[in-house]
């Protein structure tokens, strides 16, 4: 959703907003958590949570990422596309030490004991998911992937 506050914003504003956040966040994207150097990456300033759920348009609830990582994350808030990125980051290096894709379980050890409240139940062969605990109450799917071999659930 559009922010007023943005658009009120003069370049240079918006600039220096950008500098800001930036500071703030350690030079880090929100999502990605990898490293923007403000004079190479295109980098976009977000609403943390969204306006529809309830976000403030105000700098307190703003953030600075990658546009790429921005455009990749579609609707859900940023907390949420976040995760999500840490779910990829999951999978990708469970794939790079085992040559296999993650497991449900690898997934879920990752994610037992964290800070993300991340409800989760199985469902036709499908993972259901949400992060009510960050006041996104849109259920997720993913379908799970059971090898036939090692009936290992995906
Ligand atoms: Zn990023």
């Amino acid at each position: 959703m559009a922010s007023k506050y943005l658009s009120s914003l003069s370049k240079d504003e918006y600039s220096e907003l950008t500098k800001k956040l930036w500071d703030i966040q350690n030079h880090k994207c929100f999502i990605c958590e990898d490293e923007i150097d403000l004079d190479l990456n295109t980098t976009n300033i977000d609403h943390i949570v969204t306006l529809a759920n309830e976000g403030k348009d105000a700098e307190v609830n703003f953030a600075v990422t990658h546009e790429s990582c921005n455009k990749s994350k579609q609707d859900a808030n940023l907390k949420i596309a976040k995760i999500l990125q840490k779910l990829s980051k999951i999978q990708d290096s469970v794939h790079a030490e085992t040559g296999k894709s993650a497991s449900l379980k690898n997934i879920l050890n990752k994610y037992s004991g964290s800070q993300f409240d991340f409800k989760h139940k199985i469902e036709n062969d499908e993972l259901k998911y949400s992060f009510s605990g960050v006041g996104d109450n849109k259920t997720y799917n993913a379908p799970i992937f059971t090898d036939n071999l090692s009936e290992e659930k995906t």
